[in-house]
């Protein structure tokens, strides 16, 4: 926003509005499409009368929708009825959330584990309870923005190293005398779709006695044997793993939750501040997030689909100026560049019945503004084959 001139301050109305359109002018804008059906492949919106083709949605393996876990959902609203009514360490902690983190701790081969209500509040929580004044924390510059919040939550010093730079994060190691260290990282990079050189993070956090705690967002359910998640992908096994897993994206719910050593998830319930100063979510998620965990565990029918899709995309949308970056994930990019040319080929994509959403500054790097096309186990192949037909065309229209 517009500095204030010196002793006449702006009304903060007007400096809001003002600074709005300069969004608009940027091509920054944001704005919230009204969905009025479940989430899916084939979705419909408040102001179009028909159908949209969505490659937007991170429900990975198409469970947002599950028979299977709305059933789940409903008997857990009759057992439990719909509010928890406290926060986990008053009366809020139910017998739903403690199996929970049962079965979420076995899948994934740690310690324990602890539910949260999001992924960001996961983030937000763990970083201050691990490191504080005059410690360090070392973090990967596309990290999503749930980890940068966290790292600033928590007052250490915050170091970004230059995107998988093993070599630029071990000098930077060794540069600090901080008393305690802590390396951050996507596994799999929400806006890129790559992977984060795992062994070799936690070989550095071995050798510097850092914690690596990994933001497994967009692998868990998806990578690994049964979808066990990133740390399953590579086989690694150390105390000084922290994995941070959603339950909105692939699992098709909503949470998150942290796993690793007893005696950290003990300490979590007792610091982490977006644990212990909110509302539990309802029991009847936990339940539902139960089934969705069977689901997963016997979902290699989806993910083998969903690979098959991911393939197909990488296989047939050879582009010429735009560059589809290198990811064998659900997370395709399409690099254009530039704000209003990224908008406006999402617009022209919409014009034909395809979702596909500009992500444009701050969310990815000036300049770098991108499709971030996402596939789904619920996807056909014909639906792939749609989207890449329209996209070669649109990028040969396009100056
Ligand atoms: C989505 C996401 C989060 C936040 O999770 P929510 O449960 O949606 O709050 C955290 N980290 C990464 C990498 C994500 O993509």
């Amino acid at each position: 926003m517009a500095e204030p001139t010196p002793f006449e301050s702006a009304d903060p109305l007007d400096e809001i509005q003002a600074s709005l359109a300069d969004l608009d002018a940027a091509g920054l804008r944001r704005r919230r499409r009204i969905v009025t059906t479940p989430c899916a492949p084939d979705v419909h919106v408040a102001d179009r009368p028909d159908p949209v083709l969505a490659f937007c949605s991170n429900d990975y393996l198409g469970l947002a929708a599950e028979p299977a876990l709305i059933d789940t959902l409903a008997q857990g609203a009759r057992h439990w009825g719909v509010g928890s009514g406290a926060s986990h360490l008053v009366s809020g902690h139910y017998a739903s959330h403690q199996a929970l983190e049962t079965r979420l701790a076995a899948f994934t081969g740690m310690d324990d584990a602890l539910y949260f209500s999001t992924g960001y509040m996961a983030n937000i929580g763990v970083m201050p309870a691990l490191v504080g004044r005059g410690d360090a924390i070392f973090a990967d510059k596309v990290n999503h923005a749930s980890l940068v919040d966290g790292a600033l939550l928590s007052r250490a010093d915050f170091i970004r190293y230059p995107h998988c730079d093993l070599n630029a994060l071990a000098a930077r190691l060794a540069a600090s005398s901080a008393p305690r260290k802590l390396i951050v990282t996507d596994s799999v990079f929400s806006m890129d779709g790559d992977l984060a050189p795992l062994p070799e993070l936690l070989a550095l956090a071995e050798a510097h006695k850092a914690w690596l705690l990994v933001d497994d967002a967009h692998g868990f359910g998806v990578l690994g044997p049964q979808g066990r998640g990133c740390l399953a992908h590579f086989a690694l096994h150390s105390k000084r793993l922290i994995y941070m897993g959603t339950l909105g994206k692939a699992a098709g719910v909503s949470g998150a939750f942290v796993a690793g050593e007893r005696s950290l998830i003990e300490w979590l319930v007792n610091k982490s501040r977006s644990y212990i100063f909110t509302t539990g979510a309802p029991p009847l998620l936990a339940d539902t997030l139960l089934t969705a965990l069977d689901l997963i565990e016997h979902g290699d029918a989806r993910r083998t689909h969903l690979a098959a899709l991911i393939g197909r995309l990488k296989s047939s949308l050879r582009l010429e100026r735009w560059q589809l970056l290198p990811s064998d994930t659900p997370i395709q990019p399409v690099v254009i560049g530039d704000n209003h040319e990224t908008l406006a080929v999402s617009r022209a994509l919409e014009a034909e019945g395809l979702w596909v959403p500009a992500i444009r500054p701050p969310t990815v790097p000036r300049g770098a503004a991108r499709l971030r096309i996402t596939l789904s186990a619920a996807h056909s192949f014909a639906q792939v084959d749609r989207l890449v037909e329209a996209l070669k065309r649109l990028e040969a229209q396009h100056p």
